[in-house]
């Protein structure tokens, strides 16, 4: 299972064995309502930090991929630099790409990309595998 939606008003059941009532919860840097519940049984937490190492890439790995800066193409083609990862990248589906959140120089504007598409941007980084960081 991948981070998925919990707000107040949904934590409920162990997404291990969704059979306890869940008593944590662990989300995804910056994604305050994106993550995983489980019990108190260890073997459901020991599988859901499993869970997560798989579906996320710690915003630390991130930028040592991207650098501190990186540039995005605005829908309009101008190329923008001065934004920064601000969160960890995650994914919802075992075929999906990671997302990550970015911010803008200022702090005020942000966006929610794929990995992809900051490759895209930011070509020199493509050949970089997050195995080797
Ligand atoms: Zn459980």
């Amino acid at each position: 299972m991948y981070p998925h939606r919990i707000t107040p008003f949904n934590i409920g059941i162990c997404d291990v064995c969704v059979d306890n009532k869940s008593t944590q919860f662990i989300s995804v840097k910056a994604f305050p309502h994106k993550g995983l519940q489980y019990c108190s049984n260890s073997t459901c937490k020991n599988t859901i930090n499993e869970w997560m190492k798989i579906s996320t890439i710690p915003i630390e790995t991130m930028i040592k991929k991207f650098g501190t800066t990186i540039s995005i193409r605005r829908s309009g083609g101008k190329r923008e630099s001065g934004w920064v990862i601000v969160s960890d990248g995650y994914k919802e589906i075992q075929e999906g790409d990671f997302w990550v959140k970015i911010v803008n120089s200022t702090g005020k504007q942000s966006k929610i990309v794929t990995i992809t598409m900051l490759e895209v941007w930011n070509p020199i980084y493509k050949n970089k595998p997050f195995e080797l960081l």
